[in-house]
């Protein structure tokens, strides 16, 4: 029986753990510096907007890791030592292993603005971070206004959180648009819209330049490129999250943006592994990012590193790129690949759908000679995952993914009411490019 200890309770952590069970008798320990017991780090904001308890964001029981034979370590692990095969707890601790499961996640960006570091200021990513929070910014009466840095998932998150305390909120992001590095035009500007319905103060292409502190060392103002100062009660640094890694900085462990592992999520020392946030893959697959911090990925890479360490020596491959989330109250979805204006491939058109009044769009992505389906994002309207994984799988073409969409739609009552538009659409682009063809063949011969 080997001892396998793994660093970090988040979904990478906890999912190797419970895969490892499935298939050994390994002893496993589980450290964890944040919390005592797993809990879903994408529902943390529930808790702050009312919608559920702490204790209802834990997926397992407490009893779960004891009846699993789990043993949960709360502490924060300051040092590796990979020769002498031990790791050390800040309070002098000392846990031996023979295999090392790094897990420890990522932690938000700060990018030495001055003034970071007073009262007020803080980050939304640990439970620590919502516990601050509740001081910070517990009604509009102790905060009056805030100031959320960075447009991405989290930042309009926290923003949904302090609107539903209704306090006032100016939401500062460095793009043209809402997190139009990651999303086509059409959806990031239908986005922008759906902030401002909000009572947001969304200021686009705006950037931080200070934090300005009262005589106390808490937050009075910030000061933005555009020369204006906003008063505030509170800022959120929301500009991504890098992965979790200084305390292993000599450790021998090569180490660039996370933890360097080859595809079977080896590092370069033996024994020791790492997934989820904080690992950085060597050789990603074709279009996937190196350090992917997302909760699906953290899964898989649990999932498939449990297997190896039972024996069964297994590549991670992560299919199909899929993701979820939620901008206020409208449900994204993204199947494939449907990229940004700046990351969109030469070969790669979309096919838009916006409904004209409600915020319901959809864009497809195709390949301009193959038609090949490359991938779809959906706002608005749930799809299922299932049904677009086989579609790219099958190299579908777009007419064919375009005809049968009712079949990968979870509500189809729904979709009843919308088909007949996107279908006019998707007919009336097409002739129109098949008679701008005509033309062109027309002035060739
Ligand atoms: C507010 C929010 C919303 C999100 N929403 C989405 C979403 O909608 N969709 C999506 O795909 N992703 C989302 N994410 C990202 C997703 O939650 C993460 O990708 C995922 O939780 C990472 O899991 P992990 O197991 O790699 O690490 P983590 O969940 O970060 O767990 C790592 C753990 O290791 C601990 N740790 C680190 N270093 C040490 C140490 N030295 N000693 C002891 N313990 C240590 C940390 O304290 C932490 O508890 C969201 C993240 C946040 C913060």
């Amino acid at each position: 029986m080997q001892n396998i200890v793994i660093i970090g309770n988040g979904i990478a952590g906890v999912t190797v753990a419970r895969h490892i069970r499935k298939n050994s008798n390994d002893r496993i320990i589980i450290i964890s510096a944040e919390t005592d017991h797993f809990f879903s780090r994408t529902a943390l904001m529930y808790v702050y907007m009312g919608h559920m308890k702490f204790e209802h964001i834990k997926p397992y029981e407490d009893w779960f890791w004891k009846k699993n034979r789990i043993e949960l370590v709360r502490g924060y692990v300051s040092e590796i030592r990979p020769k002498e095969k031990e790791l050390l707890i800040e309070d002098a601790r000392i846990i031996k292993f023979n295999k090392l499961v790094l897990a420890t996640g990522s932690k938000p960006n700060k990018f030495g603005w001055p003034g970071q570091d007073l009262f007020g200021v803080q980050g939304l990513y640990s439970k620590q971070d919502l516990d601050l929070l509740e001081v910070n910014a517990p009604n509009k009466e102790v905060c009056k206004r805030a100031v959320i840095v960075g447009g991405g998932l989290i930042g309009i998150e926290l923003a949904e959180m302090l609107r539903s305390r209704n306090i006032a909120v100016t939401f500062l992001v460095r793009e043209q648009n809402f997190w139009d590095g990651v999303l086509p035009e059409g959806e990031a500007k239908m986005i922008n819209e759906h902030i401002l319905d909000h009572h947001i103060d969304l200021r686009l292409a705006t950037n931080l330049v200070e934090i300005i502190g009262s005589e106390n060392g808490r937050v009075k103002a910030v000061k933005t490129d555009k020369g204006d100062i906003i008063d505030c009660d509170f800022v959120g640094l929301t500009a991504g999250v890098t992965p979790n890694i200084t305390f292993l900085n000599n450790s021998g462990l090569d180490l660039g943006k996370g933890i360097k592992v080859n595809k079977y999520l080896e590092t370069n020392l033996e024994d020791i592994y790492a997934i989820g946030d904080c690992a950085e893959q060597l050789e990603p697959e074709e279009n996937r990012r190196a350090v992917e911090a997302v909760w699906y990925t953290g899964r898989m890479m649990g999932e498939t590193l449990a297997q190896t360490l039972c024996g069964n020596k297994t590549a991670y491959k992560p299919g199909n790129w899929f993701n979820s989330a939620k901008f206020l109250d409208i449900e994204y979805q993204t199947y494939g690949w449907v990229n940004s204006l700046r990351n969109r491939k030469e070969y790669e058109l979309h096919f838009h759908w916006r409904h004209l009044t409600e915020k319901i769009c959809i864009t497809l992505a195709y390949h301009h000679s193959t038609k090949k389906f490359l991938g779809i994002n959906t706002f608005g309207i749930r799809m299922r995952h299932k049904v677009f994984d086989r579609w790219l799988n099958e190299e579908r073409d777009l007419e064919y993914v375009v005809s049968h969409l009712r079949d990968a739609n979870f509500d189809p009552e729904f979709y009843r009411q919308y088909e007949p538009e996107i279908i006019a659409k998707f007919n009336s682009e097409l002739n129109a490019q098949i008679s701008l063809k005509k033309k062109q063949w027309n002035r060739i011969f």
